[in-house]
């Protein structure tokens, strides 16, 4: 493909992925992190205080921490955002945006609400989707065949569930994870759309037209 006409401006942008446990988030992240745009891509390691769960990779998966050694970078302001969710803390570290506007990159959080929020504030140019499965069985058999939770903690995760789709309402694009390969072409239809959006780059847009007008004026190209 031709390299844009288009003057450079920072073209990348955050997109949240968030939604109750269930929703395939996780699947659909990684779909596009292993797809053939991938390089469009960057995954936000998250930093969390809970235990890792077999078959997790520490620094790849999330960044396994205590909580000293968390709420010191909290302290620190490295913090691009971070919450509570289950009891537990996660945060993603600021130092994420930066490595995934360094490559041109969009940076891509797999992150509850309470942190969308957060982002939302600090980087407006975020793009956020709220991910649902069809319907909310498959959000308690997702609980469920998880296994691991004892009815303590899933009786907490079902809650968190709850609060997630009362936020719904806050996101730019919702999708309905019925058919997977359907969600995630939907996902990179919304950073196609995203990505022309003339909002993001009125100047750089401007230039390119003036530029475009001169040339019609002059009969030759200027670039
Ligand atoms: P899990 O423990 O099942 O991996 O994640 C629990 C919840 O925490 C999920 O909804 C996930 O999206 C959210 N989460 C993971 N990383 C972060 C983060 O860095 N910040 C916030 N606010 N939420 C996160």
């Amino acid at each position: 493909m031709n390299e844009s006409p288009v003057p450079p401006y920072d073209r990348t942008f955050p997109v949240i992925l968030a939604g109750p446990s269930g929703a395939g988030k996780t699947t659909v992240r990684d779909a596009l992190l292993g797809g053939p745009d991938a390089d469009r891509y960057r995954f936000s390691v998250s930093m969390t205080t809970r235990d890792p769960r077999p078959g997790e990779r520490p620094d790849v998966d999330y960044a396994f921490v205590d909580r000293d050694r968390f709420l010191a970078l909290v302290e620190a302001g490295g913090m691009l955002e971070h919450a509570e969710v289950h009891g537990e803390l996660y945060g993603t570290p600021s130092a994420n945006l930066d490595a995934a506007r360094e490559r041109g990159a969009h940076l891509l959080l797999d992150i509850d609400v309470q942190g969308a929020r957060q982002v939302r504030a600090v980087a407006p140019e975020v793009v956020t989707i709220f991910l649902v499965p069809p319907e909310a069985a498959r959000i308690v058999d997702r609980l469920e065949r998880r296994g691991s939770e004892t009815p303590e903690q899933l009786a907490r995760r079902l809650s968190s569930a709850r609060a997630e789709l009362e936020a719904a309402p806050e996101f730019d694009y919702l999708i309905v994870n019925d058919v997977l390969d359907e969600a995630i072409a939907r996902v990179r239809a919304v950073v196609d759309a995203e990505e022309g959006r003339v909002a993001r780059s009125r100047e750089a847009t401007s230039t390119f037209a003036s530029r475009m007008i001169a040339d019609l004026d002059d009969g030759r190209p200027r670039w």
